[in-house]
């Protein structure tokens, strides 16, 4: 778990500005949730035998006895939180989180112990339309930030009926070839047989692509809501590749699952993971309803703006005040104080230490400020201030302090 440190946050910043924009602007609102939940509601939900519940979360037991977890992802509790506020009854929601997540990996580029995501969950619609609004979203999302090379992975599961019937004919394949399967996948061939068509495992690849696959098993309502999806991302431009061995590590999904992929980030490909998953809501003790979400892991996302030279840059002071004395300090806090009120989209920084002219003027330089702006007794005495370019060619003038919001307000004009 690292901090992110004060050149970064900028950065954060602004793709977060982003994110919430760009989702505000098509009807979803924030829920913010709880960091904590009980062990129970992660283990009924991601599923006992995953990744996830099996070696990555944070648990622990309270005083009192109880099984606490640190959020490894957000849809369980999210999930939570609607229905015990009754945010589902008889009602569409679209909700979006972000925030930190906790998993108990090998920290490596891409991959840490706490991380950070930005969820969007749809309850209330069980057409493939909120699939593909979500897919717009997050394609609209990469070509604002300016984003590349990031591609479209998509498959369905099924409903839950067609994936037990699958999960039988794979189950059977898979016994006939159990001498080939590593020690995962043979554990994982009772509790959990799908999770072994998404094994890495190069020695298992040949036969995981000659696996009988679910796409040739479903019935024909889930094949022509998969095909009926396919048609309008077609129709909307957005290429995709089917994949049929994309699964997902949580157990809750059905139909639909997706992931966004890019190879500019090594083995930590997935920035974008989502799909359907009707059956959660019943599973957490609501009334069956659907849902539908995606989750982006944002510390990925910061790390290819950075590959692609899209990070936001760090915004600089337009000003930097040089205080020189004992009498320019009011004076100077107070001019301050006026053109933060008459200029609100105003960066200024005032110094603060004391210093000779000198080392205030490196500092002013330093903060990578355009102009300094000096206050001594002289100035303070005769209502002047004067003004030292920082960046660019000039002399340094002397001008009155009533004319120097309007200086200010040009310079802010021509920056936008
Ligand atoms: P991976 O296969 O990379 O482990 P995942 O399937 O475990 O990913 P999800 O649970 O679907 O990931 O989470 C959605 C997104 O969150 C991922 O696509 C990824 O961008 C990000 N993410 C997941 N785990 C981490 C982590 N430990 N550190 C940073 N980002 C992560
Ligand atoms: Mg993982």
């Amino acid at each position: 778990m690292h901090p992110i440190l004060p050149d970064r946050t900028f950065a954060w910043q602004a793709l977060e500005d982003t994110l919430r924009s760009l989702l505000q602007h098509s009807g979803y609102a924030e829920i913010r949730l709880a960091f904590l939940e009980h062990t129970e509601l992660f283990k009924r939900s991601i599923g006992e035998v995953t990744d996830i519940v099996e070696k990555e979360m944070y648990t622990f037991k309270t005083a009192s006895g109880t099984s606490l977890t640190l959020r490894p992802e957000g849809t369980a509790g999210c999930v939570r939180a609607a229905i015990d506020q009754g945010l589902l009854y008889n009602q569409q929601q679209r909700l979006w989180y972000l925030g930190p997540m906790f998993r108990h990996e090998k920290p490596q580029a891409g991959r840490y112990r706490q991380f950070y995501q930005v969820g969007v969950e749809a309850f209330g619609f069980p057409g493939v339309d909120i699939e593909l609004e979500h897919l717009l979203l997050v394609s609209r999302l990469w070509s604002r930030l300016g984003l590349e090379n990031i591609r479209l992975e998509i498959n369905t599961l099924g409903s839950a009926e067609e994936r037990a019937a699958y999960r039988q004919v794979l189950v059977d394949y898979l016994r006939q070839h159990e001498s080939e399967l590593d020690e995962d996948s043979r554990r994982r061939l009772d509790s959990n047989p799908m999770r072994i068509l998404d094994s890495k495992n190069p020695a298992m690849q040949e036969l995981l692509a000659q696996a009988p696959k679910l796409m040739d098993h479903l019935g024909g309502e889930s094949a022509g809501r998969f095909e009926r999806l396919l048609q309008l991302l077609q129709e909307m431009e957005i290429p995709c590749s089917v994949n049929p061995r994309l699964v997902r590590g949580l157990d809750y999904y059905c139909h639909t699952v997706y992931e966004w992929v890019t190879d500019d980030l090594g083995a930590q490909s997935a920035v974008c993971a989502g799909g359907r998953f009707d059956g959660l809501i019943e599973q957490l003790g609501g009334r069956p309803n659907s849902a539908t979400g995606f989750a982006i892991g944002i510390d990925r996302l910061m790390l290819l703006l950075e590959k692609q030279q899209r990070l936001a840059p760090r915004p600089l002071p337009d000003v930097y005040m040089v205080l020189l004395g004992e009498r320019a300090e009011a004076a100077g806090f107070a001019l301050a104080e006026r053109l933060r009120d008459q200029l609100p989209g105003l960066n200024l920084v005032v110094n603060c230490g004391g210093g000779s002219m000198k080392s205030q003027i490196k500092r002013a330089d330093k903060s990578g400020a355009a102009l300094a702006v000096l206050l001594g007794g002289d100035e303070v005495e005769s209502g002047e201030v004067s003004i030292k370019y920082l960046r660019e060619e000039g002399k340094q003038i002397k001008i009155a302090q009533a004319e120097l919001p309007g200086l200010l307000r040009d310079r802010l004009d021509t920056k936008t």
